[in-house]
């Protein structure tokens, strides 16, 4: 700031004489002395700017100014700054105040700059022109943009009074900051004014000018200077070979007939490209010394500019109009170069829309991604430049820049995820800049920093239209929040891609890209695309896209999927009436313990695609993708019925459209009763597990290098090449859960605690390989070649991660890196395990691998023939895996160990204080098999929770499962420490519920195994018993008058619930069979209707429990409660009246389970009466079946019921 006024006139003689130094230094001609004049100029100058603001604070020199080199801003200014000599103090605060209230306004400096204002690089001999502005001065030169460029300006010595300096962007690898020039350079000293021509330059209007070009071939065409109003002017296009733009001028004053006249001209000489910055559309001017030149590739001619050409403004008074004479002046009707040969690609015409071209003006408000060219104008349009050369202008680019955009495209609902309309340059229209931004620009994010090159590419060589490559930016977006920086740098990951080394963004999108837009081998053709009309560029039409994927964070996936499956929980559908109105609270609350719900992609909106990184778990031992927000378990299959075997697959970057987002509700409840399920208050505790599960068939792997995991990974030390290895063939493997192991052996005092891990079985093949400069070495010789290789290898602590990839059939190495130890594979037996699971596996030695351990998958294949033995034995294991049913229930029953594949058909779970158990009921053998048999499985504490994917649906292969035999002599299975279990295929997205099979009754009584469940069409010949009765909901006793009876504790809840089973004989011609139906199946039996029905139980509810029995002619009557002779007349009469005893179409299933090992009954000799006659004949025992439903026969005429008519 000023200093006070005594030391005045000491402190402007120090500031006059460093200001002389300066220029002395910086701005002198080298090549001249010591220039007093000069310097005075320069003085004069600065003074005179300084003197026009007004209020200069009593001084006349600027003295809290300094001047400063280009070099010194180049090397001393880091942050951007701006300095107004013109401008008083209030008038910067009035301009800063423009930056608020969302961006800072650019600090003040008090700097002085003056220097030569030029469009060449370089100096004159070796310095080129390419339409850039520079501002020079003996130091250096800097890259600038000014406003309104006038010509004359070039070569000239400049004060600039106004101007911001914004250091080199991180993004800008060119290292070179750039001025931005506020106000119009004030010259040093005074610039010729260039007089007029003498006599007025003769010149073509459009009209002539483009008629001309018609008739080229029968004239000569001479140089001619051309005039008219600039009317269209497009972007600066730079390209390898050269750069160049095109103008076009129009008629003055447009009469009808020449409104469409107007007139092209190339400009390409390296000089005139900063004409580009001086043209202002609208004015009209004069090119002088015009050509005519056909371009290359193309049939039409245009006007170009030769070396000696200028540009000049338009004085009527200055200009006269060429008189020619020729037949070409007659109008014509073809005046413009029309498009011929494109053609439009084959597109639905419905979808395709035509954008708009216009002329806009407007402000930018925000930068949505500065490397894609995304930015947002007047805070309601977004805009595109990446359609464009837009480097030049990506510097300036910030809020608070002004642009007059000349025929830019309009894109209305684009899609693709893009709300707003978008404003889009092609290089048909330039983008001026109109006024800069007061805000200082906003720090980057790596994000906003890299990738340029990769959106270049998207637009320039893929050829992506408007709506898919802003959705592509957007997805790229995504991808980068997800995976960047932790997984992947953000330069890493938005490179340039090439064959030789593809960018990681690239090849996530591409599955996408390649479906919507294939690669295409045509480029855009830069002079097809200003000239050619009508126009046609990749954003004159666009369809509406509709959004192809999104990609979420894996956090963002589980939440979702947690809040869908919490959202859809409801106890109503779960267990829906009328079969609801029928359970005890028990049975209630354990239907709706557990229950799934399984999203695919297309169940979002977009739909999802799951973008993460595999990795095992070394603390649950199970696969997670990861990104940035978390991770996600999941459960993968290298293809149908193919575990994932290879642990190379660990780390690579999983993408897959085609997955499967499983939730598993847990829910503890206390409903009292069917009637309270709509409440939630009953719900004690719910609980969800999220996972996904696919194919890695479906999905893309892409391997990430390891430099991406660690910017700064170790260099390769001699131990990490050092290793040693040993094969083995794995047969058996066992479930992962928490066993108890002695930690260490120093450390005995220590209570084991249960630790997770795992055992597997297999035996070596050969002896330890140590590593060598090419792959392994041979195998050491063994020490006792007949000494059994059998191994058990267990794994814990972090080694438990190897758990998802090993399976029994496979090879694998398992490898010690460091250097060699001996007999580091030789342990014999192992003092941390007990012997006794050694003994039990008949393994010689036990080894515990180590964690620094790692695995590889070794195909048998490739190795030596020394293994040729061991090959039939992998195979073997590998069909005992994935073969057929292994599984003869009948013939294994003193086996207790199992091993089967099945499809689970029902999960129920106990999930109460006292017991915590999981039911799955299964169908073994491979679904080509008609009927399969039925088994439920049992698993309990510590194998809770089961494994992933044990969902109904599922084929799993179950191993080594304990087999038990329960009291009523069904076969049942439980899981145990050696079980070992693997998901061969998900439950399919869509259940077709097959119709049961139509079969004769007689056909149960043949074969061993028959269908479980079958429909048949039969006639009920006889009522056998009825039952209705009313029970406690809580315990079950029977209720009469509603009231539990139970003494001692009495039930507090007094709810009660009707109960009913009848017992039909039925018969189809071929045989006779029992049949039992329950609760509101005996509405049906009895054909009453739903109203019949609640008033029949509704008697019942006094004596709380009615049963008949008939035998032979007339009911014999049992009841609890006192007899109700109306009642039960009724009941008999109904039982005994065709209304029951008619055709019906029965579903059922067999009421002795097939897994049930008593065996069947003999048929026995029944004697039978036959007139006089006695017969003695072989019966087979009578069949006894469930009933699933039964429905009125088509053929019997009342199928109504029996009172249908009364309902
Ligand atoms: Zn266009
Ligand atoms: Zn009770």
């Amino acid at each position: 700031m000023a200093a006070c006024g005594a030391q005045a006139p000491s402190s402007e003689q120090a500031w006059l004489e460093a200001a002389q130094t300066f220029i002395q230094e910086s701005l002198c001609p080298t090549d001249k002395e010591l220039n007093v004049q000069f310097t005075q100029s320069v003085i004069d100058c600065v003074k005179t700017v300084w003197l026009s603001q007004g209020k200069y604070q009593g001084f006349t020199l600027p003295l809290s100014y300094s001047f400063v080199s280009v070099q010194n801003l180049r090397t001393h200014q880091r942050l951007p700054c701006c300095s107004h000599l013109s401008w008083s103090s209030s008038a910067y605060q009035t301009w800063a105040q423009k930056a608020r209230p969302n961006g800072v306004p650019l600090p003040r400096e008090r700097l002085l700059l003056v220097g030569t204002l030029t469009d060449l690089s370089g100096d004159l001999e070796q310095g080129s022109r390419n339409g850039s502005l520079y501002v020079k001065d003996n130091t250096g030169m800097l890259g600038c943009e000014l406003i309104d460029l006038d010509l004359s300006w070039l070569g000239h010595l400049f004060l600039f009074p106004s101007w911001s300096y914004l250091p080199p962007a991180r993004w800008n690898s060119s290292g070179e900051g750039h001025l931005e020039l506020w106000e119009a350079p004030v010259p040093v000293f005074p610039l010729t004014v260039s007089p007029g021509p003498l006599t007025p330059l003769p010149v073509l209007y459009p009209e002539i000018a483009s008629r001309l070009l018609r008739h080229r071939s029968k004239f000569r065409v001479e140089q001619q200077n051309l005039a008219g109003k600039l009317i269209q002017l497009s972007a600066l296009v730079k390209s390898k070979k050269k750069a160049y733009f095109i103008l076009s001028l129009g008629e003055l004053s447009p009469t009808i007939s020449q409104a469409i006249s107007h007139v092209s001209i190339i400009v390409q000489i390296p000089a005139q490209l900063v004409w580009h910055r001086a043209l202002c559309p609208g004015k009209a001017y004069v090119l002088t010394q015009l050509r005519v030149s056909r371009i290359r590739g193309h049939h039409y001619c245009v006007w170009m500019t030769s070396p000696s050409s200028h540009l000049m403004l338009l004085e009527p008074e200055c200009v006269q109009e060429l008189e020619l004479e020729g037949p070409f002046l007659e109008a014509d009707s073809k005046s413009l170069p029309t498009s011929s040969n494109f053609q439009d690609k084959k597109e639905p015409k419905g979808l395709m829309r035509d954008s708009r071209l216009l002329h806009y003006t407007g402000t930018v408000t925000g930068v949505l991604n500065e490397p894609a060219g995304l930015y947002e104008l007047d805070g309601q349009l977004g805009l595109c430049l990446a359609y464009q050369q837009f480097h030049d202008l990506r510097r300036v680019m910030r809020p608070g820049v002004c642009l007059e955009l000349q025929d830019v495209h309009l894109l209305q609902s684009v899609g693709g995820g893009t709300t707003r309309p978008v404003l889009a340059s092609c290089l048909r229209g330039a983008i001026l800049l109109r006024g800069f931004s007061c805000q200082k620009p906003g720090t980057q994010s790596s994000l906003q920093t890299h990738g340029a090159s990769l959106y270049e590419q998207l637009v320039w060589e893929r050829q992506l239209s408007l709506p898919l490559y802003l959705w592509a930016v957007k997805a790229l977006e995504e991808l980068a929040c997800k995976l960047c920086p932790h997984l992947l740098r953000h330069h890493q990951f938005l490179q340039h891609s090439s064959p030789r080394n593809p960018s990681l963004g690239l090849q996530l999108l591409a599955p996408t890209l390649d479906a919507l837009a294939p690669p295409s081998r045509s480029i855009r053709n830069a002079h097809k695309e200003i000239l050619e009309e009508p126009h046609h560029c990749p954003l004159q039409k666009y369809a509406q896209l509709q959004t192809p994927y999104s990609f979420p964070t894996l956090a963002t996936l589980a939440e979702e999927g947690r809040h869908r499956a919490w959202a859809s929980f409801d106890p109503k559908v779960l267990l829906p009436l009328p079969e609801a109105a029928y359970l005890p609270c028990c049975q209630l609350n354990h239907r709706l313990a557990w229950s799934w719900i399984c999203l695919p992609p297309a169940a979002f909106h977009p739909p999802q695609a799951l973008v993460g990184v595999l990795v095992a778990s070394s603390h649950k031992g199970c696969l997670q993708l990861r990104d940035r927000s978390g991770s996600l378990s999941c459960l993968l299959l290298a293809k149908h019925s193919q575990p994932l075997t290879d642990p190379q697959l660990i780390g690579c970057l999983v993408r897959t459209e085609k997955f499967q987002l499983v939730v598993e509700r847990d829910v503890r409840s206390n409903f009292p009763s069917w009637k309270e399920l709509g409440m939630t208050g009953f719900i004690q505790k719910q609980q969800a597990r999220v996972y996904v599960q696919f194919f890695l068939a479906d999905a893309l792997i892409l391997p990430v290098p390891r430099s991406f995991h660690h910017s700064s990974a170790p260099p390769q030390t001699e131990s990490t090449c050092l290793g040693q290895s040993r094969l083995f063939l794995l047969s058996h493997k066992e479930a992962l859960m928490k066993r108890n192991f002695c930690t260490s052996l120093g450390t005995t005092s220590e209570v084991p605690k249960p630790t997770l891990s795992f055992h597997v079985s297999g035996c070596w093949l050969g002896g330890t390989q140590k590593k060598e400069r090419i792959g392994w070495g041979p195998p050491e010789p063994l020490t006792d070649e007949n000494k059994d290789q059998k191994v058990l290898l267990i794994f814990l602590g972090s080694s438990v991660r190897w758990f998802e990839f090993l399976h029994p059939g496979e090879i694998y190495r398992l490898v010690a890196p460091g250097p060699a130890t001996p007999k580091l594979f030789e342990v014999e037996g192992s003092s941390c395990t007990s012997q006794r699971p050694l003994e039990l596996a008949g393994c010689v030695s036990c080894l515990t691998v180590q964690d620094e351990w790692t695995l590889e998958l070794e195909s048998a294949q490739d190795l030596p023939d020394m293994l040729g033995i061991h090959k039939a034995l992998s195979g073997s294991l590998l069909t005992d895996l994935l073969g057929a049913n292994v599984f003869l229930l009948p013939c294994s029953v003193t086996d207790s160990l199992v091993s089967f594949s099945a499809e689970i058909l029902s999960r129920t779970v106990w999930n109460t204080e006292v017991r915590r158990c999981v039911k799955l009921t299964v169908a073994i053998g491979t679904a080509d098999s008609e009927f399969l048999p039925r088994l439920d499985i049992y698993i309990e504490d510590p194998h809770l929770p089961p494994p992933l994917g044990l969902l109904p649906g599922a084929r799993v292969h179950f191993n080594q499962l304990e087999k038990r035999i329960s009291r009523s002599h069904n076969v049942y299975c439980c899981f145990r420490s050696s079980t070992y279990v693997q998901v061969l295929s998900f439950p399919p997205e869509t259940t077709v519920s097959a119709p049961l099979p139509h079969i004769y009754l007689a056909e149960l009584q043949q074969g061993t195994w028959g269908p479980f469940q079958a429909t048949a069409s039969c006639h009920v010949i006889s009522v056998v018993s009825l039952q209705l009765l009313w029970v406690c909901a809580h315990c079950t006793s029977v209720c009469p008058q509603g009231r539990c009876i139970r003494q001692g504790p009495a039930c507090s809840i007094q709810t009660s619930i009707s109960q009913a089973s009848i017992r039909l004989l039925v018969e189809d011609g071929t045989a006779e069979a029992m049949v039992t139906c329950r609760n509101y199946h005996v509405a049906a039996a009895l054909g009453l209707c739903p109203n019949e029905w609640t008033s029949l139980l509704e008697f019942i509810r006094k004596p709380g429990r009615v049963v008949l029995k008939f035998t032979g002619p007339g009911a014999q009557l049992e009841s609890s409660a006192k007899i109700e002779e109306p009642l039960i007349l009724y009941l008999h009469t109904l039982c005994t009246s065709p209304s029951v005893l008619r055709p019906v179409v029965l579903s059922f299933e067999l009421e002795r389970k097939p897994s049930n090992i008593t065996p069947l009954e003999p048929p026995r000799l029944q004697r039978f009466q036959c007139g006089e006659l006695p017969l003695l004949t072989r019966v087979n025992p009578r069949l006894r079946l469930a009933c699933l439903c039964i429905q009125e026969s088509s053929e019997h005429p009342n199928s109504q019921g029996a009172f249908a008519s009364s309902c």
